[in-house]
């Protein structure tokens, strides 16, 4: 493995947080390293309109968003790299970081913003069909799915948000969810309830889905939650919408995290129990997860790696 110098910072992600990190990092003058990741921009890249983010008062496309992001911290001299972190040595300073093509970075601070990525129902069928019918993103996939039946999994403002968007190209989009209540916001559920084309399956988990690769998706075996009794409901499509993952896995056993895996960091900080490693974002947020609140945490980890490095020089 070969090793390039020394860096200061070495940001892994490039969502809201890493790149707000990346950008006062740069301003700094701390010459930021920002390791992209697998979905460089993050999942505002998988999301229509923002309309929640201060600034834009008419929206703003999420894979827009992104870039002007990226523009701004680049402006500033943050280096930003397309390649992910597969591999972290935490255990001394600097930091040891392997990418995905073996090269190794040190760096004396390090800042993960990896964020979170979305949960899968863990069906064999959902896992064969993702792609052939079934899908984790409206924005990406909606448009394949003019005039057809579409499920929409999950009771959340997720779930709640792409099937109000899928609406318009589907026929008709049924959310199935396995309680009787909506875990989302009630402006979402006023917006999915007064939606003609929206329909509600309550207490409901779906059992299978139903189809091949040649033809795809012609039904979901649903299993009421109250009875117990199975049926096939017919649909050509298949979003799944029920939360999310942090992308947490490759810091396991050396920062601590909660049961769920999201990075538990200091009281109003943003440090971990590593001196000198900062997190930020949704990979230490299970609760507001939005981009306006991963910017705000991704420049306290900015200025906690700042003082940090002032402080141990
Ligand atoms: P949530 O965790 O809020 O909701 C997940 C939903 O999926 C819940 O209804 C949950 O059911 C259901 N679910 C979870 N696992 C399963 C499973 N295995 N099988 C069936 N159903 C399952 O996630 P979201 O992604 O919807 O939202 C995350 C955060 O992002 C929230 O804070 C939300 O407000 C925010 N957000 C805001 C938006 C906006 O402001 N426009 C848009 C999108 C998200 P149960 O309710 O029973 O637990």
């Amino acid at each position: 493995m070969t090793h390039e110098a020394v860096h200061d910072v070495i940001i892994i992600g490039s969502g809201p947080a890493g790149l707000t990190a990346a950008l006062y990092t740069a301003r700094a003058n701390l010459r930021p390293l920002v390791f992209e990741g697998l979905q460089p921009g993050g999942q505002l890249t998988i999301t229509t309109e923002v309309e929640n983010f201060p600034g834009f008062p008419d929206g703003i496309m999420g894979p827009d968003m992104m870039e002007l992001f990226r523009k701004q911290a680049a402006r500033f001299g943050a280096e930003l790299r397309p390649a992910a972190i597969v591999r972290a040595d935490l255990s001394q300073r600097p930091f040891v970081l392997e990418d995905d093509a073996r090269n190794g970075h040190r760096a004396r601070t390090v800042i993960i913003a990896t964020g979170a990525s979305a949960k899968y129902l863990g069906l064999e069928s959902e896992q064969r069909l993702m792609g052939h019918g079934v899908s984790a993103c409206a924005t990406c996939d909606g448009f394949f799915y003019r005039g057809k039946d579409i499920v929409v999994v999950g009771g959340g403002d997720t779930a709640l948000e792409e099937a109000v968007y899928l609406t318009r190209f589907a026929a008709k989009v049924s959310i199935v969810h396995r309680r009787d209540a909506l875990r989302g916001s009630k402006i979402m559920q006023d917006k999915a309830a007064a939606n003609p084309k929206i329909a509600f399956v309550w207490n409901s988990v779906i059992e299978e889905i139903l189809g091949d690769k040649e033809h795809g998706v012609h039904a979901v075996r649903l299993k009421d939650t109250v009875t117990g009794a199975t049926r096939d409901f017919p649909c050509q499509g298949v979003f799944i919408a029920i939360g999310h993952q942090p992308n947490t896995a490759l810091f396991a056993g050396q920062l601590d995290m909660n049961a769920v895996g999201y990075l538990i960091t200091e009281g109003k900080s943003t440090r971990t129990n590593i001196p000198g490693v900062f997190a930020c974002g949704d990979a230490q947020d299970p609760y507001y997860r939005q981009a306006i609140s991963a910017a705000g945490s991704g420049c306290m980890a900015a200025i906690d790696a700042e003082r940090f490095l002032e402080a141990n020089e």
